[in-house]
C-alpha cells in the first residue's frame, strides 16, 4: 500500500451530500425527480460548482454543458485523472443512480483537501448532462458526444415532450462552455455506481470490480400470417401470426438460455393485428433485446435467434421478416485501471468479485477515448430507476475509499 494508505474519505460528509443534494427534485416518495437542464437540474448544478470552489477547485464547462471541478496537481501540464458520472434523474428517480459517482468523487477531493495531499495529475470530477435520456433521449447524450459515438449537432437537436431542444436549454442555463465537447484531455477515468442488479447483494459482496459492459442488440420482428373468421375457419386451414409468434417467443428464451447463464434475452412489446377478438390475427409486432459479455457469443445468439425464427415461420406457414434497431457492442474497459480498482478494494480487504454492466454508463462512451473503469456498490433488492432506490452508508463510503485509492495508483501509472 501507499504512503497514503491510512486515508480514507469522510463517509458523514458524503452522506450529508447525499441527502442535501436529494433535495432538489426531491419527491414524497423519497425520490428524485430531476430532469437534465430542468430547474431542479440547474439548482444541483449551481450546488455542484459551490461545493467544488470551496474546495479549492475551478469549474469549467464544454460545450454539451458537461460539468468539469478540477484540483490542480504537481504536474498541471499532465492530463487530469477524471471521476463522475451524472446528476440528472429519471422522473421518478433514485437518490443514489449517477448522483454517487459524482458526490463520491467530491468525496475523494475533500479527502485529499482535509489531507494536504497533493496529487501529481490534476484530479477532476465530472457531471456528464443529460446521462438518463428521460428528457432528452437517447440515453448518455452529452459522455456520448464526448467519446465521438455522437455528433454535438445531434445532441443538441434533442427536444423533450414540449419540443424544447437540449442546445436551447443549455443556452438558457449558462452552460455553454469555451472548450468544444470531446476536446478535455484526461489521462484516465473512474465511475463509482450503485449496480442496478441483484447480484452484489446476494452475495453479500461490497465491491464490484466492474470489466466492461455487456454488449446488446435490439431487433423487431414482424410475423406475418393471414386474417379469418374466428367462427368459420378450421383449425387447420389458420396462417395464425400470434399463435407462430407466441412458440417463436419461446425460441428466443431458449437462445438466451442456450447460452446461460450471461446470455439473455427479453421480449419487451408485443402487437397483434388487426386486433379484434374474432379475428384470427394477421399480423404481430415483437422487439427482442439479446445481450451477451461477449461480442462473439453475441453473433453466436443472434445467427441461432435468426434461424430458429425462420425455422418456426416455416414450420408454422408465416412469413417473418426481423429488423435489426439497435446495436451497442460489448465493452470491455482498460486493464491498467481495473487492477487500480481491484488492488485498492484488495487494500481494504473489501469482499468483491469482478462483473460486467448490465446496464449503460457514461463510462461507456468515455471509455471509446479515456482509459476506463467502474466501481460498482450494492443496491437494495438490486431495484433501480425508481424512487425506492436505497443504499447503505457503508457501502457508499467503501465504494468511495475504492475510488479514492484508485486514483492515487492511477496517479503513479498514467
Ligand atoms: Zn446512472
Amino acid at each position: 500500500m501507499s504512503q497514503y494508505a491510512n486515508l480514507t474519505i469522510n463517509g458523514q460528509d458524503l452522506w450529508q451530500d447525499l441527502v442535501t443534494t436529494a433535495a432538489f427534485g426531491g419527491t414524497e416518495k423519497g425520490g428524485i425527480c430531476r430532469l437534465a437542464l430542468s430547474q431542479e437540474d440547474r439548482q444541483v448544478r449551481a450546488w455542484f460548482e459551490q461545493t467544488c470552489k470551496a474546495l479549492g477547485c475551478t469549474v469549467t464547462y464544454d460545450s454539451m454543458g458537461n460539468q468539469f471541478a478540477r484540483r490542480a496537481g504537481t504536474h498541471n501540464d499532465l492530463p487530469p485523472i477524471m471521476m463522475g458520472s451524472h446528476l440528472d434523474t429519471q422522473v421518478t428517480g433514485g437518490r443514489f443512480d449517477g448522483i454517487l459517482g459524482v458526490l463520491g468523487g467530491i468525496a475523494v477531493l475533500r479527502a485529499l483537501h482535509a489531507a494536504n495531499i497533493n496529487t501529481d495529475h490534476p484530479l477532476e470530477v465530472v457531471n456528464w448532462t443529460n446521462e438518463e435520456g428521460a428528457r432528452f433521449a437517447p440515453p448518455m447524450l452529452a459522455s456520448g458526444v464526448f467519446g465521438g459515438a455522437f455528433t454535438e449537432e445531434f445532441a443538441g437537436s434533442r427536444a423533450d415532450t414540449d419540443g424544447v431542444t437540449l442546445r436551447h436549454e443549455l443556452e438558457q442555463g449558462g452552460f455553454v462552455g469555451q472548450e468544444q465537447c470531446g476536446q478535455h484531455p484526461a489521462s484516465a477515468y473512474f465511475e463509482l455506481h450503485i449496480e442496478q442488479g441483484p447480484v452484489l447483494e446476494a452475495e453479500e459482496r461490497t465491491i464490484g470490480i466492474v470489466t466492461g459492459v455487456q454488449g446488446m442488440r435490439w431487433y423487431e420482428v414482424i410475423v406475418r400470417g393471414r386474417s379469418a373468421h374466428a367462427g368459420t375457419t378450421p383449425m387447420p386451414m389458420r396462417k395464425d401470426a400470434l399463435l407462430a409468434a407466441a412458440r417463436m417467443i419461446e425460441q428466443v428464451n431458449a437462445v438466451a438460455l442456450a447460452h446461460a447463464p450471461e446470455g439473455l434475452s427479453t421480449i419487451g412489446i408485443i402487437t397483434a393485428l388487426p386486433a379484434s377478438s374474432n379475428v384470427v390475427p394477421r399480423e404481430v409486432r415483437f422487439t427482442v433485446d439479446l445481450r451477451n459479455p461477449s461480442e462473439s457469443v453475441l453473433q453466436v445468439m443472434e445467427e441461432d435467434f435468426l434461424q430458429r425464427m425462420q425455422s418456426y415461420a416455416e414450420a408454422n406457414d408465416v412469413q417473418v421478416e426481423i429488423v435489426p434497431t439497435w446495436n451497442s457492442p460489448a465493452v470491455h474497459f482498460d486493464p491498467r485501471c481495473i487492477d487500480s480498482v481491484k488492488a485498492s478494494a484488495g487494500d481494504f480487504g473489501y469482499t468483491m468479485r469482478e462483473i460486467v454492466s448490465g446496464a449503460g454508463h457514461d463510462a461507456v462512451y468515455v471509455s471509446r477515448v479515456v482509459p476506463t473503469a467502474m466501481i460498482f456498490v450494492p443496491c437494495l433488492h438490486g431495484i433501480s430507476h425508481n424512487e425506492a432506490e436505497s443504499a447503505t452508508p457503508e457501502d457508499v463510503t467503501a465504494g468511495s475509499n475504492v475510488l479514492l485509492h484508485a486514483v492515487l495508483k492511477a496517479d503513479k501509472i498514467f
